[in-house]
């Protein structure tokens, strides 16, 4: 269902019915396709966990292994974001571990958020390491409901667990600058970029005003232009600041942006925390990291959200459970489908002219599965011989 972006059981039970797709499911991933109630009933039951940590995390762990995403790592450390967002919501409550909020007019609404944490590369892949749902799960008459910062921490223990030895930046945004949080991620040997924005940490803002005063930092600009624009990125830097014990590193970006036709111009500010070196120009790259985070909600989430995946889309309407069984394998699917895409051949088909799109490639694939049967003889010769998949 996922891997082929139907975005609804019914959507998958159709191609199901079809004669020759179920032929060719059976030859290509060798198992016998089953309905999707039958799916309902067994996620109702299959334990909290076992697809993330038996299927996903292993299989993250093989690509890591085979160093599929060290090109994106800076400075030694893959960027890991952690960011939350909404899955499902409701006018009723839909199970007992549902978040609630009432509003002014007095209407309440229900909801399941998760929190994640994902491996971001400059060339676009978005992959799930490890996913934390923030839900009031055994809190039955708890006082207070479950938060982002709580699921972090719980989060933090599960990422160490799976990933013990992974040399990891946590990117995080202004949510997060808090003594715990630098506690949690220097106590796993992380490292950290997370957006200080100007209202919080109050001490340590007064003592970057401070070190501004006496100009102590060191600066940076650099001038990017395309055909369209001009933008101008100035870094200030401060380094060897401490907030209750914990040694950090001040990097701020001013960026204004010029669009030669128009000539209107944007300006933004970036400003950002970490235990990273700031040397030179690494400044630079403290702060692009930190802004691919932004990726997240980008290339990831997005992606899934709208992209056929259907992240909001109700796959299970009364258990909880089987939601969150969906949800890990809507990540191993879009795990499977950025490898897919950015394999050479997909590229090559992708750029073969201007107006081939992503979403036209998907359909032709499934067409082929609903209507030309697949011969298994083929199949088993191209898969003895050895092979690679390239990416780009
Ligand atoms: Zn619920």
């Amino acid at each position: 269902m996922f891997i082929f972006k139907e975005g609804s059981r019914n959507a998958y039970n159709n191609d199901r019915n079809e004669t020759v797709f179920a032929k060719n499911y059976q030859s290509v991933f060798g198992s016998v396709l089953p309905h999707m109630d039958t799916v309902e009933d067994y996620f109702r039951q299959l334990p909290d966990g076992l697809l993330e940590s038996n299927v996903k995390q292993k299989l993250v762990s093989s690509l890591i292994r085979n160093k599929i995403f060290s090109s994106g790592k800076f400075q030694g450390y893959y960027v890991v974001a952690v960011d939350a967002t909404g899955i499902a919501s409701f006018s009723e409550p839909h199970c007992d571990c549902c978040l609630s909020k009432t509003y002014k007019s007095g209407k309440t609404s229900y909801f399941h958020n998760v929190l994640e944490a994902k491996l971001l590369t400059p060339s676009g892949f978005s992959v799930s390491l490890a996913t934390e749902w923030i839900s009031n799960e055994g809190k039955a008459g708890y006082q207070k409901q479950d938060c982002e910062q709580e699921a972090f921490k719980r989060l933090s223990i599960q990422l160490k667990k799976a990933f013990p030895r992974l040399p990891i930046i946590i990117v995080a945004d202004g949510l997060y600058p808090t003594a715990p949080f630098f506690n949690i991620c220097i106590q796993n040997g992380w490292k950290f970029i997370v957006t200080l924005q100007d209202g919080s940490l109050t001490t340590l803002q007064e003592d970057i005003c401070w070190e501004k005063r006496f100009n102590t930092g060191f600066q940076r600009e650099v001038i990017l232009t395309d055909k369209n624009s001009r933008t101008t990125r100035k870094y200030y830097c401060l380094k060897g600041l401490n907030y209750q014990g914990i040694a950090l590193s001040w990097v701020e970006c001013s960026e204004s942006t010029r669009w030669l036709k128009s000539d209107q111009e944007k300006r933004q500010r970036f400003v950002h925390l970490t235990n990273l070196s700031v040397d030179g120009d690494l400044c630079i790259g403290v702060s692009n990291n930190g802004r691919l985070r932004q990726k997240i909600e980008n290339e990831g989430l997005n992606c899934q959200k709208n992209q056929g995946f259907a992240l909001e889309h109700k796959y299970s309407r009364v258990s909880f459970l089987a939601m969150k069984n969906y949800y890990q394998c809507l990540q191993i699917a879009h795990l499977i489908i950025q490898l897919v895409e950015a394999s050479h051949t997909f590229q090559a088909m992708l750029n073969q002219d201007s107006k081939t799109t992503v979403k036209h490639l998907w359909k032709r694939l499934l067409s082929y599965l609903l209507e030309k049967r697949v011969i298994p003889k083929e199949l088993i010769v191209l898969l003895e011989k050895p092979y690679q998949i390239r990416l780009i």
